[in-house]
């Protein structure tokens, strides 16, 4: 028996899929294929400053379209490709799909930046920062509209190669961002000593905040450390008008969330910073 999908919908993620070892090897088959083939696109989804509105950039978000299994999440292939050594692979063909969009699209980087996932297994190789570098300088870009994410568990590891690889990043110009903070290990010390730029707040916290007053004291909290620390707070995960009131009203500087705008194609997002850039209209005459 095996498992279908009907396209254009998320494949749904279950522990008995989990378990699945003949439907997990045919996974990791179709994605060597289409990985090499660099079928995978990405999606943007729009970062919002929540004082004023503006939009001040946009995440990638990987998207895997496979035509036997149709819409693949990337939460349960990204960490199938961790597991066998294809996310290497993966975030080469994305660097250079979002570097080669870029440098195409420059409008899409005059007033705003874009967030890059990078994989913790990524960092822990000894040239990683050296080869984004050659990447972005190939495309003729500059390193400071460019944001990598990383996760906390990555600078968990606390190894001298992350280390290395983030402070090369930092200094040829990149910013650094902590993505889905407050569920995993990290320290007041690690930020401070990798100098980050933005705290992501893990969207957990942030669907909770209506229902559970303990998110919203962990979500002040983490605004205000971000505050003493001079970084960026972002929230993902903004769902409502209420959250994005609390969050306004907390001093949140940075928003995602499907309230806002929901990820979309790159030519989608170009179009929407076009309508938000239009000039005001004129004032009307007061007769
Ligand atoms: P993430 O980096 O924390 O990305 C945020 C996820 O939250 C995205 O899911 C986004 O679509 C979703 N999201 C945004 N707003 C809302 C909202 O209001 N409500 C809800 N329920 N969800 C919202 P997505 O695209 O499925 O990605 C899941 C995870 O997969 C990402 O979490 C990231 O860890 C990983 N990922 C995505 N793209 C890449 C990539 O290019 N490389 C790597 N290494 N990982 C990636
Ligand atoms: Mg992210
Ligand atoms: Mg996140
Ligand atoms: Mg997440």
């Amino acid at each position: 028996n095996s498992v279908t999908y009907s396209s254009g919908h998320w494949a749904p993620f279950t522990s008995k899929l989990k378990s699945n070892h003949a439907h997990q090897l045919r996974l990791i088959t179709l994605l060597t294929d289409d990985i090499r083939q660099e079928k995978l696109y990405f999606e943007i989804q729009p970062q919002i400053h929540l004082a004023d509105n503006r939009i001040v950039g946009g995440e990638i978000l990987i998207r895997w379209h496979n035509e036997h299994l149709g819409q693949v999440s990337p939460a349960e292939f990204i960490p199938l490709a961790e597991q066998t050594g294809l996310i290497y692979k993966l975030t080469d063909m994305l660097l250079e799909k979002v570097f080669q969009w870029s440098s195409s699209n420059p409008s899409a980087l005059t007033a705003q930046t874009l967030s890059i996932n990078i994989s913790a297994l990524d960092l822990v190789q000894e040239d990683f920062s050296e080869r984004v570098e050659n990447l972005l300088h190939r495309h003729n870009l500059p390193a400071n509209k460019f944001t990598i994410e990383i996760t906390e568990t990555s600078i968990f590891q606390n190894s001298a190669i992350v280390d290395h690889n983030v402070k090369k990043l930092h200094s040829a110009g990149f910013k650094l961002a902590i993505d889905d903070f407050g569920v995993g290990y990290s320290s007041m010390q690690n930020l401070v000593s990798l100098a980050t730029d933005e705290l992501k707040i893990d969207q957990f916290f942030v669907m909770n905040l209506i229902a559970d007053s303990q998110s919203q004291t962990l979500c002040r909290s983490m605004i205000n450390l971000s505050k003493e620390l001079n970084i960026i707070s972002v929230a993902e995960g903004i769902e409502s008008e209420e959250v994005l009131k609390l969050l306004q009203a907390w001093q949140c500087q940075v928003g995602q969330g499907y309230h806002l705008h929901r990820p979309m194609s790159p030519a989608k997002y170009l179009m929407l910073l076009e309508e938000k850039d239009q000039p005001l209209s004129p004032p009307t005459n007061r007769a």
